[in-house]
């Protein structure tokens, strides 16, 4: 995928003031902002198969510069990303130029993604969607209190290292109420269950763009991304929404309903 040198040249400088996509650095790979065309970083620009939550980065950029047009480099979950944080009134999209690189049926297959690529696709090839349900499947045919007790083995291993926070694109908030002391204790680990994890469950409700950051930086492997994936699940069959689909659909968590939406859920 040599080609996005050319992209990054083409768009710096007429449709975009910067490019921010990843470089490699001697086997490094870094997220890196390329201002001009000149810039030596140029050279070392890369899709690869590494990935980063860059929304996170342009949050601030688009804060600190309101008058600057950024450019960015999307895979199918980056898009998603980006789309749920303009909604949550993170990211103008007005002031964004997307770039969109479809991954390989190897990454899909491992990712488990449900859209392995963006709206438009400028380098890369389309491939289907591998959907991994496994967990979630295996979890379901237990009864309700060896579901628990699956979770709560789960759990045990949390280390409470909030990599799965940190790595989150949807995750923005200044205080965050994973480091509440009224909400989670201070020095415990592994964390309270479920709270702890309930939290992030329940944040994560409608704002979740499956992407699997989270459990790719668990170092705990737990399957948080299931996890996830199934609060989703639940939020589309009773609310007909999912995250990131679509710029245009309104996210039902971000509007009071009325009693007759609430008897509608009862029903
Ligand atoms: S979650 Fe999907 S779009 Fe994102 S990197 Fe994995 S395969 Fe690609
Ligand atoms: S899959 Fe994990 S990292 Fe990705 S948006 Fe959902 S909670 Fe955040
Ligand atoms: S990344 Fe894993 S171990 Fe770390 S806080 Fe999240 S669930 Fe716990």
């Amino acid at each position: 995928m040599s080609d996005l040198k050319a992209i990054v040249k083409e768009k710096v400088g007429k449709d975009a003031d910067a490019f921010l996509c990843l470089k490699n650095e001697e086997g490094t790979v870094l997220p890196v902002l390329i201002t001009d065309t000149d810039s030596p970083d140029l050279e070392l620009v890369e899709v690869g198969d590494s990935r980063y939550p860059l929304g996170k980065i342009l949050i601030d950029l688009q804060r600190e510069y309101p008058d600057r047009r950024f450019a960015v480099l999307v895979r199918g979950c980056d898009e998603r990303a980006l789309i749920e944080l303009s909604k949550l009134e993170q990211v103008d999209l007005e002031r964004l130029v997307m770039v969109g690189v479809a991954c390989s049926a190897e990454e899909a297959e491992r990712c488990g993604c449900p859209r392995p690529y963006p709206g438009e696709i400028a380098l890369g090839d389309k491939v289907e969607a591998a959907p991994g349900r496994k967990v979630i499947d295996e979890v379901e045919s237990l009864a309700d209190a060896e579901r628990m007790r699956w979770w709560r083995e789960q759990f045990s291993r949390c280390i409470k290292c909030y990599g799965c926070r940190n790595i989150c694109p949807m995750c923005f908030c200044k205080d965050c109420a994973l480091e509440d002391p009224h909400l989670v204790e201070p020095g415990v680990i592994p964390p309270e269950f479920p709270s702890f994890h309930i939290i992030r469950a329940l944040d994560m409700t409608g704002r979740c763009i499956d992407c699997g950051l989270c459990e790719e930086a668990c170092p705990a492997d737990i399957p948080l991304r299931s996890l996830y994936r199934k609060m989703q699940d639940i939020m589309e069959d009773k609310l007909e929404y999912r995250a990131g689909e679509s710029a245009g659909d309104r996210n039902p968590l971000s509007f009071l309903g009325t009693e007759q939406d609430i008897e509608k859920l009862e029903e």
